[in-house]
Formats: structure tokens, C-alpha cells, sequence
């Protein structure tokens, strides 16, 4: 069974945690404006998209970078959720049994709710 976290080991993963989101931030600032652009390329054209040649490339550009950006903020979320438990003083226990998550998955994965044997399960 994993240890619990020490001082500098939480310490260290808060700090990873808030790297990362403010990482995604800028990620999901670049989204942003690809999809801005997609919606300017789109707006511009007088055709629809069935008879404009450029409607289905704009229309898999924006279902692409829809899917990135909803990955996006589902990573912020976990990220998020994990600097309140950061804040709460419960990181680093799987939110489902309650048992340390241990340093090695949680250094793989800051953002990890559950510890191995409940991620396994169904
Ligand atoms: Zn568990």
C-alpha cells in the first residue's frame, strides 16, 4: 500500500498541478482564437456549406478543435478539482476508498482521484 504524500512531496505536486493549468490556460487561449478564425472563415463566405468547397474543411477544422478544447477543460477541471483538495488537505487520498494514492502515479498523474486498485476497477 502507498505511503502518504511527506510535506515536499505535496508541495512539489501543487506546484506541478499549477504549472500544468496555467499551461492549459494558454492552450485554451490559442483554441480560442483557431476557432475564432474558423468562425471569421465561415462568416465570411457568402456560399452555405453545402455548395461552398471550403464548408466541409471548416466544418472537421471546428469539430477538431472543438474536441481539443473540451479535452482541455476536462483536464482543467481535474486539475481544478485536485488543487482544492490540495486546499481541502485531502490530495493525495483516492476519493473513493480514501487510501493514499502514492507518489508514483500521482507524479505521473497530479491530477489522479482514484489510487490504482479503484482505477482498475470497472
Ligand atoms: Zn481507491
Amino acid at each position: 500500500m502507498p505511503e502518504r504524500l511527506t510535506d515536499a512531496q505535496l508541495e512539489h505536486l501543487a506546484r506541478e498541478l499549477r504549472r500544468q493549468r496555467h499551461d492549459l490556460d494558454a492552450q485554451q487561449v490559442r483554441m480560442d482564437e483557431s476557432l475564432d478564425d474558423v468562425r471569421a472563415a465561415r462568416g465570411s463566405s457568402d456560399a452555405d456549406d453545402e455548395h461552398d468547397p471550403e464548408g466541409p474543411t471548416l466544418s472537421s477544422e471546428w469539430s477538431r478543435i472543438s474536441g481539443l478544447t473540451a479535452g482541455l477543460a476536462d483536464r482543467s477541471a481535474a486539475i481544478d478539482r485536485a488543487l482544492q483538495r490540495v486546499d481541502d488537505g485531502t490530495y493525495g487520498q483516492c476519493v473513493r476508498c480514501g487510501r493514499p494514492i502514492g507518489f508514483g502515479r500521482l507524479d505521473a498523474l497530479p491530477w489522479a482521484e482514484l489510487c490504482i486498485e479503484c482505477a482498475r476497477l470497472p
